[in-house]
């Protein structure tokens, strides 16, 4: 009896243990929540997917340069092993490269969390390979809205702190967006939010989002917000 009475003690002792750790764990690993990086001025964090690419991205790091703003960009793996020298600026340049996906392939990524999990290692590869450091910033390709709460926690257990997004240029949804309609989905998105994270994408055919950036910085300037990196 009082063996299995102390068998029962250890085992909550182990149980209570376990929570305490894992609690510490998850609190530090969690999503990036805006509440965290709350202050007195209004913060937007310009957010680009899905590149580098050899057409959009450098005009992006070109307007980038010339208004002083720095960016995140959640980059895909197999495309900036042939272009690392877009990878090298965004990095000189002072931007975040952070882990977008290697083949961005959702049936792949999201059929396990085994190759969910290989997925941001080979991406985080290319990115070390390049910048001499891994990133422990991730998004999730389409988002984590909808997946599966194991998927999401496999991915902070690893180490990674995911963002998603609260406005955006509506580049993707947009079937040939024009510069004005990137503009106004921008805007329209952002109007509520004291702080926002912006999505944008810089993938070869996002020719648009390009021309709609300096416009996209003033508006924000002229509105007060500074410029947040992740
Ligand atoms: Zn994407």
């Amino acid at each position: 009896m009082n063996r299995n009475f102390s068998a029962f003690c250890a085992a909550m002792l182990a149980f209570a243990l376990m929570l305490v750790i894992c609690g510490g764990f998850w609190a530090n690993n969690k999503k990036f929540s805006l509440a965290e990086t709350e202050s007195t001025v209004k913060t937007v964090y310009l957010t680009f997917d899905d590149g580098p690419s050899d057409r959009v991205t450098p005009k992006i790091l070109d307007v980038l340069a010339e208004e002083n703003v720095k960016a995140t960009f959640f980059i895909i793996g197999a495309q900036a092993e042939n272009r690392k020298y877009i990878i090298k600026r965004e990095f000189e340049e002072g931007h975040t490269v952070a882990v977008h996906s290697y083949t961005h392939k959702y049936n792949e990524i999201y059929s396990s969390v085994k190759n969910l999990i290989e997925d941001i290692d080979r991406c985080n590869d290319v990115i070390k390979g390049i910048t001499g450091s891994r990133s422990s910033v991730y998004r999730f390709p389409g988002g984590s809205f909808g997946l599966s709460g194991g998927l999401i926690s496999a991915v902070t257990a690893h180490g990674m702190r995911y963002v998603d997004w609260n406005a955006s240029t509506r580049d993707a949804e947009i079937c040939d967006a024009t510069p004005s309609q990137i503009l106004n989905a921008t805007i329209s998105t952002s109007a509520k939010a004291e702080n926002v994270v912006l999505l944008a994408h810089d993938s070869t055919t996002k020719t648009a989002t390009a021309e709609a950036l300096k416009d996209i910085i003033r508006y924000y300037k002229d509105n007060g917000y500074v410029f947040g990196l992740f």
